[in-house]
This record gives C-alpha cells, structure tokens and sequence, in this order.
C-alpha cells in the first residue's frame, strides 16, 4: 500500500523515499538509494535533511 502523502525525495541523491508509517519528527532513517542517514524535519508534508554526521547537537 503506497500513501503519497508519505513520499518524499531524498536530499542528496534526489531518490524516492518514503516515509514509514508513525515516523516522528528527528527519527533518523536509512536512504535506501544511497544509504545516507537522514533525519525526519517534517512529516506533513514529509522533508528530510542529512543527519549531522557528528554528534547531534541539539542547542540549535
Ligand atoms: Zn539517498
């Protein structure tokens, strides 16, 4: 079953990505197409970012 409200692309290799169902805002997931982390910023609409390679800073 394939929800469009959870598709979304990858940031950096532009890929189609969906958004598992119950994925929470800075869930950290695994891009399928390039294996980069990625980090859930919105999930409606669904937007992605490249989790920070190092250590999560969460003064920001
Ligand atoms: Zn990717």
């Amino acid at each position: 079953m394939s929800d469009p409200n959870t598709q979304t692309q990858c940031p950096l290799c532009a890929g189609e990505f969906a958004l598992p169902q119950g994925a929470e805002i800075g869930e950290l997931l695994d891009c399928g197409e390039c294996g980069e982390e990625l980090e859930v910023i919105s999930v409606s609409p669904p937007k992605l970012k490249q989790a920070p390679e190092e250590e999560e800073d969460w003064g920001e």
